[in-house]
């Protein structure tokens, strides 16, 4: 059976973020730590769950908001306990360092993932299309001054080495905006894909059922209409947890009375 929903593929929404990255004077972070460090670290944690590897490396997180007023945060901050590898700016990764995310967790911009064949086998393309909204970036970039404010907070004073990403010597907006645009990436949070609605053009309906099809459900973050304003995965999970409900007829589960 074939149907043709031509908004599969369209709606692709994700988290863009972007990374403060900082060195330290200290040795405080694993990925700093020589090849000799690193196995010490892997003992102490066997032994009695201590050490560097105790630490789950993102230390600490919030929400946030890009401009004073708004009813919910629009930004989620991490703090990394390490240097970031994979981005240009990362030449000294070897380094004790931390690194502070900021994400836009109610985006405006979408994407779509596209078939570039019809082998299945073939990758498909993917086009976050990520700051086609610019009101995107504004809110990056109010995150980024964020982390920048909480880099420079007193308590890092006697910690803090090179910062290695913006940059010390960059701070208007322009020169933010484009180390942004530069360095921004997915935070591995894509959805919508397949989203769910009650209008002709939905792929799925609301018991997650393909529209026009039978015996067919999507049951992952795809369905989301719009993309949570957190993390994915257990929203994910939720998704699964009440697919399996509908799939099986039964009532969810509410506490046992
Ligand atoms: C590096 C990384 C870090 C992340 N960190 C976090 C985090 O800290 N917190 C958080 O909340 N979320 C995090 N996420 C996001 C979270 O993992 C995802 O949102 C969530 O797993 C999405 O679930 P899903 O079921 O939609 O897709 P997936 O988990 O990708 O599941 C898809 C499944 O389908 C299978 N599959 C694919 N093609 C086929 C096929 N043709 N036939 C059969 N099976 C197939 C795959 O093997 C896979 O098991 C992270 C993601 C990544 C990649």
């Amino acid at each position: 059976m074939r149907v043709a929903l031509s908004d599969v593929g369209k709606n692709l929404q994700d988290h863009v973020h972007a990374r403060v990255r900082c060195e330290l004077t200290k040795p405080l972070s694993f990925a700093g730590l020589s090849s000799h460090d690193k196995q010490l670290a892997a003992r102490a944690y066997e032994a009695d769950k201590t050490g560097p590897l105790a630490s789950n490396f993102l230390e600490a997180g919030c929400f946030v908001n890009s401009h004073p007023g708004l009813a919910y945060p629009d930004l989620q901050l991490f703090l990394f306990g390490n240097l970031t590898p994979e981005y240009p700016e990362a030449g000294r990764m070897a380094n004790h360092g931390i690194a502070l995310t900021a994400y836009v967790n109610r985006p405006l911009s979408k994407g779509e993932v596209t078939l570039s064949s019809a082998d299945p086998l073939q990758r498909p393309r993917i086009n976050p299309n990520y700051f086609s909204d610019p009101d995107d970036l504004r809110c990056l970039l109010a995150g980024v001054r964020w982390n920048l404010n909480i880099l420079y907070a007193h308590a890092f004073d006697d910690l803090l080495g090179t910062e290695l990403s913006p940059g010390s010597a960059i701070r208007d907006d322009e020169r933010l905006s484009d180390f942004i645009l530069r360095t921004a990436s997915t935070t591995w949070h894509p959805t919508s894909t397949c989203r769910m609605g009650v209008d002709t053009n939905a792929v799925v309906d609301t018991a997650l059922r393909v529209n026009g099809m039978s015996g067919l459900r999507v049951v992952d973050a795809s369905i989301m209409p719009t993309i949570v304003s957190g993390n994915t995965n257990a929203p994910v999970i939720m998704i699964a947890e009440k697919a399996a409900d509908l799939i099986r007829q039964v009532e969810p589960y509410t506490g046992g009375h």
